[in-house]
């Protein structure tokens, strides 16, 4: 469905352009990555290349992700620009075409086809960080729920006993 067959694109044009609208059931993401409930909008610009396809892409959406610190799961959106090289598999004879030297390369498994849903996939697992934060000043999992229930009790109760204390001498300070 979201298969490009570029060597018949471009036998009738030297540029393509196309706008997309993935579900997430196009997209594929692994669960343990994170999990994409709304589609995503993606634009697709390619031209010819002597060797290859030049491919522009913009790809928009959101994904679900567990934050690494609190666990909670939040919202992350997901915006990236991206060129790439797209190229045939090397021939049998083991030779590599030359490429543009700041592009990354793709290589398409089948001559001149090329998966956007594929790619999408791809850029959204690069946008995703190794370790996710729900927000930069997460504070993470607070003690008492990671089962210090009874040392925060008893911290509080400290306090609260050097507290009472003070209290007891100010009292008496105030009482004389
Ligand atoms: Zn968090």
């Amino acid at each position: 469905m979201f298969t490009l067959n570029l060597k018949e694109i471009f036998k009738i044009s030297d540029r393509f352009k196309g706008s997309y609208t993935l579900q997430p059931s196009d997209i594929k993401l692994p669960p343990e990555i994170g999990e994409i409930k709304k589609p995503f909008k993606v634009n697709v610009e390619i031209t010819k290349d002597k060797e290859g396809y030049r491919l522009r892409m913009n790809v928009e959406g959101s994904v679900e992700l567990e934050c690494s610190r609190c666990l909670e799961i939040f919202e992350k959106e997901v915006s990236q620009n991206k060129t790439k090289f797209l190229q045939n598999v090397p021939n049998e004879e083991g030779v590599f075409m030359l490429k543009p030297k700041d592009l990354e390369v793709t290589f398409m498994e089948e001559p001149d086809i090329v998966d956007i849903a594929e790619l999408v996939r791809e850029e959204i697992i690069l946008s995703i960080p190794m370790k996710p934060l729900c927000s930069p000043n997460c504070r993470g999992i607070p003690e008492y729920e990671l089962g210090f229930e009874e040392e925060r009790k008893e911290k509080e109760h400290k306090k609260q006993s050097s507290f009472a204390i003070l209290k007891d001498l100010l009292a008496k300070k105030g009482g004389k």
